[in-house]
C-alpha cells in the first residue's frame, strides 16, 4: 500500500497578500453573556472554556473567494457561530495580559459552525465535543488584517446574517474575556506559536442553516466573510 502524503498545509489569505500559514485552531466557549444563557448556562458562574479544531477546518471566505462549504454528515441541525478570530505572530508562554497584545499578527471574521444536535448530546452525556464541534470545513474565515499602530479591535459590532436576514448582532466591547484575557488564559495550557488561530466566542442568536443558505459577517473595521452552505456532504 502507498503511503499517502499528508494533507496540505492550510494558509489564511491576508489583505496585505500574503499567505498566513494556520498551525492550530483553539476556539473559546461561552464568551457572550447571551449566548450563554441562550445555551442554558449562568455567564457569572461558568467562566469560558477552550476547545480545539484541526487546522484544515480553516476555509477562505473571502466574498471574492465565493466559498462553498458542505452541509455536513450526522447532523439536522447544523449551526452558525460568527465570532472575532486572533491570529498569533511571535511565540509565547504564560503571557501577561498587559503584554498579549504585542503576539497577535492580526484579526479577522470568522465561523465557528457547529453539529449543534451532537454537541448538545456530548454535553449531555459529559463526552468529548470532537464530533460536534471539529467538523471538516466548519471555520470558514475572512481575510486576515494585520494589526497596525492602533492595535487590536476591543469595541465595534459583530453581525452575521442569512440570506440577508440578520440573526446575529453584538459588540465585541461585550466579550466576558477580551481578546488579551483569552490569550493570556490560553498560554498558561500551551506554548503559542506564529500561525495559531483563536476564534474567540460567538454572541446570541446562533441558528440553523440549510443547503443553498449565503451567510454573511461583518465585523467593523475588519473584512467581511461570506460563505455559501452546499449540498449534503458524500
Ligand atoms: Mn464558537
Amino acid at each position: 500500500m502507498p503511503i499517502f502524503p499528508v494533507t496540505a498545509p492550510t494558509f489564511l489569505k491576508t489583505t496585505t497578500g500574503e499567505d498566513f500559514p494556520v498551525a492550530r485552531v483553539f476556539c473559546v466557549g461561552r464568551n457572550y453573556a447571551a449566548h450563554a444563557r441562550e445555551m442554558g448556562h449562568d455567564p457569572d458562574r461558568e467562566p469560558p472554556f477552550f476547545f480545539t479544531k484541526w487546522a484544515e477546518t480553516v476555509i477562505n471566505a473571502d466574498p471574492s473567494d465565493e466559498a462553498v462549504i458542505a452541509y455536513p454528515s450526522e447532523t439536522g441541525n447544523y449551526h452558525h457561530e460568527a465570532e472575532l478570530v486572533v491570529a498569533i505572530g511571535k511565540p509565547g508562554f504564560r503571557i501577561p495580559v498587559d503584554e498579549a497584545a504585542g503576539y497577535v499578527y492580526g484579526l479577522a471574521t470568522g465561523l465557528d459552525m457547529t453539529r449543534r444536535d451532537l454537541q448538545a448530546q456530548a454535553r449531555e452525556k459529559g463526552r468529548p465535543w470532537d464530533t460536534g464541534k471539529n467538523v471538516e470545513q466548519s471555520c470558514p474565515t475572512g481575510r486576515l488584517m494585520p494589526i497596525g499602530e492602533n492595535g487590536l479591535i476591543e469595541s465595534g459590532e459583530i453581525k452575521l446574517t442569512v440570506n440577508g436576514e440578520t440573526r446575529q448582532q453584538a459588540d465585541l466591547d461585550e466579550l466576558i474575556w477580551s481578546v488579551p484575557e483569552v490569550i493570556a488564559d490560553l498560554s498558561r495550557f500551551y506554548h503559542l506559536r506564529p500561525g495559531d488561530l483563536i476564534y474567540t466566542g460567538t454572541p446570541a442568536g446562533v441558528g440553523p442553516v440549510q443547503p443553498g443558505d449565503t451567510v454573511f459577517v461583518t465585523i467593523a473595521g475588519l473584512p467581511s466573510l461570506a460563505v455559501a452552505i452546499g449540498d449534503h456532504t458524500r
